[in-house]
């Protein structure tokens, strides 16, 4: 069984103490692929650090994030093109829309969110989108922007049912993590009614611990509670699920 964790940040300050074992956790796990969305140009240097201790699992992919889209943004775009130029990276994220903690750049959020896509669709690669608090204005640009080279994953998926078909819409995969194992989380409740070749797995961590984990760092190894609870919903065996969402992943990625 390979289990593939689509969005993890590993090269997080959160690790820094106890990196090798975690990581060692993941892997006995059988968690064997990791891809590694940015943030912003200051994270950028331990991403190719995390790659060089891991080159035969981790991916990196490269973008601005929408809460770190400040003042500055327009030179934090540069950086992103001057990296897409210079190496490979596996897709364009995560980028967005974050309105839960600063709704006064909006504008700005959308501007380099769709400068992200036409990155993107130039490089015939994926988008891993973030979105809060913002399904009406992530899809208002993916309205504007869909065509056959638009397609990634929606990170994080915490909608409702008709929200994920709209997504899905969009040539996007539903990125699952920890909140499918929520008591509160809600989107357990319809997600079986979701074609499984639509879904990959994921755990955002540090952040968004599952069940019985929740409220502490979260790490890739705890991706098995996720898998489990998918198995759960859709009725069928550990080892499917990871087959399946691996193979999802393969997908997007192209690797
Ligand atoms: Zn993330």
């Amino acid at each position: 069984m390979i289990v593939t964790d689509t969005h993890t940040h590993l090269y997080s300050d959160a690790f820094s103490e106890d990196r090798e074992a975690m990581m060692q956790r993941a892997l006995d796990a059988n968690v064997k692929r990791f891809f590694i969305p940015a943030i912003d140009s200051s994270y950028t240097e331990s991403m190719l650090q995390l790659e060089k201790d891991y080159p035969e699992y981790v991916h990196l992919m490269m973008g601005l994030h929408p809460t770190s889209v400040k003042e500055n943004y327009k030179e934090e775009l540069a950086h992103v093109e001057e990296m897409l130029a210079k190496r490979k990276f596996i897709a364009i994220g995560e980028i967005g829309i974050d309105l839960y903690w600063d709704k006064t750049l909006l504008e700005n959020q959308k501007e380099a969110f769709k400068h992200q896509i036409q990155l993107a669709k130039q490089y015939d690669l994926p988008i891993v989108i973030h979105c809060r608090d913002a399904f009406d204005e992530v899809f208002e640009v993916l309205e504007e922007t869909k065509d056959e080279k638009l397609f990634g994953i929606f990170h994080c998926f915490t909608g409702n049912v008709e929200q994920a078909k709209q997504a899905i819409s969009y040539n996007m995969k539903l990125g699952i993590g920890g909140v499918v194992t929520f008591k509160n989380g809600k989107i357990d409740q319809f997600l079986n009614q979701i074609d499984i070749k639509h879904i990959v797995l994921e755990t955002d961590s540090p952040y968004l611990s599952p069940t019985p984990y929740r409220g502490k760092r979260n790490e890739s190894s705890y991706i098995i509670k996720v898998l489990e609870k998918l198995s759960e919903l859709y009725n069928l065996p550990h080892e499917k699920i990871a087959e399946i969402t691996t193979q999802n992943s393969k997908d997007v990625f192209g690797i």
